[in-house]
Order: structure tokens, then sequence, then C-alpha cells
């Protein structure tokens, strides 16, 4: 018997798991009667939001705003938190977190009026826009004005649209894309830059929004930086601001948020009926205190301090 010959009389071994198809799936029938939109003001803390006492956009709770806790202190984490369908929370005490997600998640029924939603069918995405997509059988769109949320990064997964916008702080712009259909509910993803620093409004020249010393330079151009999808460095943080600066800078937080609300009135007066809105910010922002200046690398409870609202408007 030669040395090879087993090699006739052998079949050859086969792969224990041949390359698998990728599964198709088919968009099935509308489950629930909302569109859903999920609005984030970007970097506006708690009490930005309240000072500026919204009129309009408060109108989906009859003027109520919760406090609550958001669970990441800058932008990607946040908005990877939203879409897993944790909203930000109310930090309550004597209850178990896994038992906080089950609850919380059984208000997805209201918002989207549907019945039943059981949290196995989250499972194992754990992602609202695959959830929504392929078990409720929406539309999915996101709308984004900061780059680091920007198309090409992996939180884009399971949406029909996916925009970074061109300037960072219009959130007027996002309302001109907007569709609803009356075949099936939509679900839009709104992140909003205005109330990001620099807290520009977007008709505000941006030769007068504010420079602060060791960042000129970096956001001078950061409408440029949006549109290439860079990412913004943070090389050269402001090492001392006065308190009068600082104060000033607050204020612009505010005042973008007054704007905000007059946006807002073309938003709810633009959507159908049963569109359940829901509106918070992903982290706040430091404005001093405790010698902090932004947001992201700072442990402060004012970074996760947001404001909070849901509602029906009709
Ligand atoms: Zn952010």
């Amino acid at each position: 018997m030669g040395l090879f010959s087993w090699l006739k009389s052998t079949p050859p071994p086969q792969p224990v798991t041949a390359p698998q198809p990728v599964p198709t799936w088919e968009r099935p029938d509308p489950r629930a009667k909302n569109n859903f939109i999920l609005i984030t003001l970007d970097s506006c803390r708690y009490d930005s939001f309240m000072a500026a006492a919204p009129k309009v956009i408060t109108k989906l709770t009859g003027g109520e705003v919760e406090k609550r806790v958001t669970y990441a202190s800058w932008t990607a984490p946040s908005h990877y938190n939203l879409l897993m369908g944790l909203v930000p929370h109310s930090s309550p005490e004597h209850v178990f977190a896994s038992e906080y997600y089950k609850q919380d998640f059984l208000n997805y029924d209201r918002r989207l009026e549907a019945e039943g939603i059981a949290f196995a069918k989250l499972i194992p995405s754990l992602w609202i826009p695959t959830f929504l997509r392929r078990v409720m059988g929406y539309t999915t769109h996101a709308r984004v004005s900061l780059p680091v949320l920007n198309s090409r990064t992996p939180i884009n997964v399971d949406f029909d649209s996916f925009q970074l916008m061109e300037k960072h702080n219009d959130m007027a712009a996002m309302l001109d894309t907007l569709k609803f259909s009356d075949d099936r509910p939509a679900f839009y993803l709104l992140n909003v830059g205005e109330t990001h620093y620099p807290y520009a409004l977007p008709h505000e020249d941006p030769s007068t929004w504010p420079r602060i010393s060791g960042v000129h330079g970096v956001f001078k151009n950061l409408d440029a930086e949006v549109v290439e999808g860079r990412l913004i460095s943070a090389d050269n943080a402001p090492k001392f601001l006065h308190h009068e600066r600082l104060d000033e800078l607050r204020e612009r937080q505010v005042n973008a948020v007054r704007y905000l609300d007059t946006v807002f009135e073309k938003l709810y007066d633009m959507v159908p009926k049963n569109t359940w809105v829901l509106v918070t910010a992903d982290h706040g922002e430091l404005f001093g205190e405790a010698g902090y200046f932004g947001h992201g690398t700072i442990h402060h409870p004012l970074v996760y301090e947001v404001p909070f609202l849901e509602g029906k408007l009709r």
C-alpha cells in the first residue's frame, strides 16, 4: 500500500460549519399605531432647559419636565444606550437595575401604542431600530448633528435613512427631511446641535461665535468638520475660564433652548396624529462648576442631569 493511498479511499474532511447565507427578512405589517420621534438636545443640561422655560416643547406634558439621569457623559455612548431602548433613568432606590430595565421597556407599549410588546422580542439584537423595523414594521430614520454619530459609525444599524446634517446647529433643516406615511409608522432619531458648544443659532454669523482661548481655530471650522465627517479635536481644551465668560456661555445654551422652542412649534404642527414625541438630552454640560467646562471626561452630577419629557400631542 502506497504512502498516500488512504487519500483515495477516504472522503476529504468536511468543514464543521459551512458559510451560511445572510438571512433575508421581510418587513412585517405594522404592529403599532404611533410614529415615534426621539429627540436629543445635545449637551442640554436640566437647569439650562428649565431656565429657558420653553412653552411649546413642554406642551407634550402640560408643562411638566422631569429631571432624569443619563447613563453616559458624552454623545456616543449615550446615544448607543438610547437606541438600546434605555432612556435616561430616574435613579430609583431599592430596585435592581435588571428589574428597572424590564419595567422601563414596558413603556414602549404606550409609546408605540402597541399591545403586549414582549421584552424578549428585543433579544438578541437589543437594538430599538432593529426591533422597530423587523418586528414592528416601522420605517427607521436618523438625522444627527454631531459627527461622532455619523452614518459610517457602528450606530448606523437597521436605519432606512441616516443623515449627518450639513450644519451642526440647524434643527429646522431636519424638519424639511421628515416624511410620514399612512401605510406604516415611522421612527425618527433627531440629534439636535444648537444646544452643543458653541451654542450657536443657525443664522448666527460664525465670526461672532464665542472664542475660547485654546479652542479658537478648532471650533471656527466646526461646520467644515461636520461636513467632512471628521471628528473634532479636543487637544486644545481651555485651561482657565473666567466666571463671567462661563455665565455668558451658559446663557447662550439657555438662549438656544428658547430658539428651539420656535422650531418645535413647526415640528408639532407638522407631525401627524398618533405621534409620540420624547425629548431629552444625551448628557449635560459644565459651566465652571468644580473647575470643569464641557462634558465627556467629567465626573460631576451636573453632567448627568438632563431634562426628560414625553407624550402625544393629539
Ligand atoms: Zn452630546
